[in-house]
């Protein structure tokens, strides 16, 4: 039996950056500056090698084609010390990719592309968490089917795991209770989006995250506010933890998923939320700060480093 400290259940994809001055209109052809391929995860591996490089025990579940993407994906958890047995493959479909659109403030609109995770099974997912049973906690999201996910985390859950959930993409469909969900990690336009709310409304980060606790019956919402930092609802006790500012942001591709990570490390060395959010929130500056997903996450001592 193979305990770990945190299963991660969720994609792993090839990432393409493209560095345009503007958004492209339905119909435009946008020539942009400088494209190209990078040597980055899915939000699945890119939460796994984050967390691993922290040194925490961990693996990943996930399926990917049989082609050079899922080779790297295998690679990288590897070299992280991540465990990537259950890192599925199928002859079906190639491994997914995803283009990051990054605009000239450093800012990303993503594409999710189609991907082998489609193809990912249930009982794939049951398989694994029952040889990891006795684990501390299960992070899941939806660049795997909703469906598997969340089946995902009832089966974790239902085995004494603490339970995480970053449901981005969001699904268009409304998703039911999640009273099995003991973390859900947003950012604020995931927020809004959930409440009905426009990008611009007034409504105050605090007052979201009660109608996010309220729809979903999750006890911990955490909020991420970009550049203005994060927040959180825990039970019925609210913070705010400030931004960290730093010199120069180069990409923010990844920070959402480095800073969930980062806060789930800190929960696992024992750390309250409000630490580990702290904590998380210097993490995510350092990754703005390099270009790249994957090679954004830096290991410990290096993030202890940037702290000090
Ligand atoms: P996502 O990547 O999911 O959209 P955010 O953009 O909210 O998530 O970023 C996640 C976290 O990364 C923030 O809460 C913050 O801690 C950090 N972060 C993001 N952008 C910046 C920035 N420009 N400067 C410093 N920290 C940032």
């Amino acid at each position: 039996m193979a305990k770990k400290d945190v299963i991660v259940l969720n994609s792993h994809g090839a990432g393409q950056y493209a560095y345009a001055d503007h958004m492209p209109k339905w119909g435009e052809t946008l020539s942009v500056k400088n494209w190209y391929v990078a040597e980055d995860g899915g939000k699945g591996t890119n939460v796994a090698v984050a967390l691993g490089r922290l040194g925490i025990d961990t693996a990943y579940i996930g399926k990917v084609g049989n082609d050079p993407w899922g080779d790297l994906g295998e690679k990288w958890l590897k070299e992280a010390g991540a465990d990537a047995t259950y890192m599925y493959r199928t002859d079906e479909v190639s491994t997914g990719t995803g283009l990051i659109l990054i605009g000239p403030e450093g800012q990303n609109t993503v594409i999710d592309g189609d991907s082998s995770s489609i193809v990912l099974k249930e009982e794939e997912v049951i398989q694994a968490l029952d040889n990891m049973k006795g684990s501390t906690f299960f992070v899941t999201g939806f660049e795997v089917p909703m469906r598997i996910a969340l089946a995902g985390a009832k089966y974790a859950k239902k085995l004494g795991m603490l339970t995480v959930l970053n449901p981005s993409p969001l699904p268009e469909e409304p998703m039911k209770k999640l009273d099995y969900i003991d973390y859900l990690f947003i950012n604020e336009v995931e927020g809004r989006y959930i409440c009905n709310e426009a990008e611009d409304a007034e409504l105050e980060p605090r007052r979201l995250m009660e109608e996010v606790q309220e729809i979903y019956g999750v006890g911990n919402v955490i909020m991420t506010l970009g550049a203005e930092g994060s927040t959180a609802l825990q039970g019925e006790e609210f913070f705010n933890i400030p931004p960290v500012r730093v010199e120069k942001v180069v990409n923010t591709a990844g920070a959402g998923d480095g800073f969930m990570a980062a806060a789930i490390a800190n929960l696992v060395w024992g750390k309250t939320l409000k630490e580990a959010m702290e904590w998380a929130g210097k993490y995510a500056a350092l990754s703005v700060t390099i270009n790249g997903t994957i090679p954004a996450y830096r290991p410990l001592d290096e993030v202890n480093a940037f702290i000090e």
